[in-house]
């Protein structure tokens, strides 16, 4: 039972979006990779699925496309966004939230799941 889930994933680095995949395994949303196409500032997200559960990495997630994080963030203004796991704050490349990375992601919002 594969299931998939897409939506917008911001690169801190050089501010562009691209199109993040989510595999479902078991309760856990592992993040499994993000397009190399960018999308436009512009373009509107088609729907909003509320995903919960657990958020993780898949084993072979090759690391942000922008700039090569291994890792991401969910701002409280709802955005995800790539993050360095050596670094301890994150600067949120949409609304500009400075601060510390803590807690667990508990829900994010995908544009489909299929
Ligand atoms: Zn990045
Ligand atoms: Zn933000």
């Amino acid at each position: 039972m594969a299931e998939n889930a897409w939506l917008n994933f911001r690169c801190e680095t050089d501010k562009k979006t691209r199109i993040a995949t989510f595999r479902h395994v078991g309760s856990e949303w592992l993040l499994s990779e993000v397009g190399a196409d960018t999308v436009p500032e512009e373009a509107t997200m088609p729907g909003r699925v509320t995903m919960t559960g657990s958020f993780g990495m898949a084993g072979d997630y090759p690391g942000c496309p922008g700039c090569g994080a291994d890792k991401y963030v969910r701002c409280h203004c709802g955005e995800l966004a790539c993050w360095r796991s050596t670094t301890t704050h994150h600067t949120c490349p949409s609304c500009g939230n400075h601060g510390k990375v803590e807690g667990a992601i508990a829900s994010l919002d995908a544009m489909e799941i299929g």
